[in-house]
């Protein structure tokens, strides 16, 4: 009991002096809110956010860990040439787009330039899979549709379209494609061919995009 009573005495005027301090802070109370408010809400912003990429990032490996190699996909990494007949996206290009592809590879690294592939023959589910991702992240199917075809329109689902790169990569075949037929095709897209020509022939007109 009696170390009751001592800590009565002890902690009792340390009470009465926080009362007088909270007084004291009265005229300052609204600042004291403020920063609090704004802290909550920097906090939750942050998380939200945070939140937002994780789930996000999920949701895009989930997507990506279904299509392989099978159906075409290629490491976006810049590791395959059209040498890589290992990989369905090589192998199931058409015969004489592959050729082309293959001479204009060989020709270019004389001049210190690796051709590399980007993506080449797509599976139709590949295909759609890509449109759907192009829409979700431009907004609007329309907007999609101008980088990315249809699964029936497509010609890397015919096997008919390579994308080559990097920059300089495909800035060598818009410059010496047509040498093997090789042409660019859509004006916003320096890095998707199709063999459109006899080789060293003229390649048509640039389409403004994939979706005129
Ligand atoms: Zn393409």
């Amino acid at each position: 009991m009696s170390g009751v009573s001592k800590w009565e005495t002890v902690e009792c005027p340390p009470v009465g002096k926080e009362d007088g301090r909270l007084g004291g802070l009265a005229g300052r109370r609204w600042w004291s809110w403020y920063w609090l408010v704004a802290a909550l809400c920097v906090a939750v912003a942050v998380a939200l956010m945070a939140w937002s990429v994780v789930t996000s990032a999920e949701e895009r490996g989930e997507a990506e860990a279904a299509f392989t190699a099978e159906d075409g996909a290629l490491p976006d990494d810049l590791s395959v040439t059209a040498f890589d007949t290992r990989y369905p996206s090589i192998a199931r290009l058409d015969g004489e787009l592959l050729e082309a592809v293959q001479e204009a590879t060989r020709d270019a690294l004389e001049e210190g330039i690796v051709l590399h592939v980007t993506s080449g023959w797509r599976s139709e589910a590949y295909q759609r899979h890509l449109l759907d991702e192009a829409v979700r992240e431009h907004g609007s199917r329309e907007e999609a549709r101008r980088l990315v075809s249809t699964p029936e329109e497509s010609r890397h689902v015919t096997g008919e379209a390579v994308d080559i790169g990097p920059t300089d990569a495909a800035d060598w075949v818009v410059r010496r494609g047509a040498a093997y037929g090789l042409c660019q095709v859509y004006a916003n897209e320096m890095w998707h061919f199709e063999l459109l020509a006899e080789p060293g022939g003229d390649c048509p007109e640039h389409l403004p995009d994939a979706a005129g």
